[in-house]
């Protein structure tokens, strides 16, 4: 019989309306705490049956709710389900890719865990405690789901440690990756699994790379904040005039210009800060028909808003004076801290600020692969905008 724990009832609705985490705040004083990684039963405070979850005492998440179905027990054959369930949806829904993401945590009901396909290389993150104890079982159920050659942990993930769990990279299943060309958007890139970002690199911008990508013909392309070169690439294979793209790593840099040698393409691909490059490019008085802003999120809570906005509007002001009438921008932000709305208001502040007024063409979202949760908003990160200066 797994422990039960009951929801003070002032704690109920946000937990009814579908969010599955439980603060150690949210509870009533446990009886007989269970072990960490195990299963509870979850009950309102009058004991009327809330989900059934999995508690871990290190972490201030105590229980993450993995089901709200009496007869559905938290066993290895629910995991099976559930991992169907992801790749099955990926498979109904989303438009058929190479790369992909299968499972995104909690808007696929199973929070902690996140698993990215790189054709016949899977790249798994256990960012539980709960799911990091399962991660042997979940790379046997995907081993028997998909066949990959490869399952990767890239548990080099700082919030594990509120879990109470250390950081790892290693192999799981199969052989060690082998480097080989995969196609995200409509590229080729060499993915580095073990130290690129994420998961290797960033599958919710492939659809966008192909959108901005799809405006860019005969045009000249400012790519700040590059990476590994997924828009500028995807530009200069639509026919760019020229792309000239920028990032602070030098190890980024050297990729970007692997990546554009495999594509066939050209671009002038430059090491800098992205704030002191516009301020040069905008002394210089340069001006480039497209610039795209595509930053890492500038806060990673919410008390650093105020100086994350700032941020945003710097690089909105210096990109906007790089542009004449008709000229686009293209303007991404992944913090979940700042919604849709915010991010917007943040560029019109600076197209007012620099007397330019702004035609949105487009607004941008996180692929459907990566789909989100209303109930949940840490699920809902991605948002862009396309601008034209009208
Ligand atoms: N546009 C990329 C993703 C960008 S991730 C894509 O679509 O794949 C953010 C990138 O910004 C990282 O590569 C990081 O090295 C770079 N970066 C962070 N701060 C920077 C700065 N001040 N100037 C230039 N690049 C920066």
């Amino acid at each position: 019989m797994p422990a039960t724990a009951y929801i003070k009832d002032n704690r109920l609705p946000r937990i009814l309306a579908g969010h599955p985490w439980i603060y150690q705040s949210d509870l009533l004083p446990l009886k007989n705490a269970p072990d960490d990684g195990a299963a509870v039963t979850v009950r309102s405070q009058g004991g009327s049956f809330v989900g059934k979850g999995f508690y871990n005492s290190k972490s201030s998440i105590s229980i993450r709710l993995m089901t709200r179905d009496k007869n559905e027990e938290l066993d290895e054959a629910w995991l099976r389900r559930r991992l169907e369930e992801a790749i099955d949806f990926r498979k109904k829904y989303c438009k058929p890719r190479e790369c992909r993401r299968l499972v995104w945590s909690e808007a696929d009901l199973l929070s902690g865990l996140i698993v990215d396909q790189y054709g016949d290389l899977l790249v798994i993150q256990t960012l539980s405690f709960a799911m990091d104890l399962r991660k042997e079982a979940i790379a046997r159920i995907l081993q028997q789901l998909l066949q990959p050659k490869t399952i990767l942990e890239r548990n080099d993930v700082a919030s594990r440690k509120y879990e109470g769990l250390s950081e790892s990279i290693s192999v799981l299943a199969g052989q060690p990756p082998a480097p080989s060309p995969v196609r995200i958007g409509s590229a080729q890139f060499e993915v580095d699994w073990m130290r690129g970002h994420k998961t290797g690199t960033y599958l919710d911008q492939q659809d966008n790379w192909e959108t901005v990508g799809s405006f860019c013909m005969g045009k000249s392309v400012l790519d700040c904040f590059t990476y590994e070169g997924g828009f500028a690439i995807h530009a200069a294979l639509a026919g760019a005039r020229c792309v000239q793209a920028v990032d602070i790593s030098g190890d980024a840099v050297t990729r970007c210009r692997k990546n554009a040698e495999l594509n066939k393409v050209s671009c002038e691909f430059i090491t800098a800060n992205v704030f002191d490059h516009l301020t040069r490019l905008v002394q210089e008085k340069k001006s480039f028909d497209i610039v795209i802003l595509d930053p890492p999120s500038f806060t990673k809570s919410r008390d650093k808003l105020e100086d994350a906005l700032r941020g945003y509007k710097q690089i909105h002001l210096k990109a906007l004076k790089l542009l004449a009438p008709g000229g686009l921008l293209a303007t991404f932000c992944c913090s979940h801290h700042v919604d849709a709305e915010t991010f917007r208001a943040v560029a019109l502040d600076a197209g007012f600020d620099t007397r330019k007024n702004l035609r949105l063409l487009a607004t941008f979202t996180q692929p459907l692969d990566h789909p989100v949760l209303p109930a949940v908003p840490e699920t809902e990160y991605l948002k862009g905008h396309l601008f034209q200066i009208a």
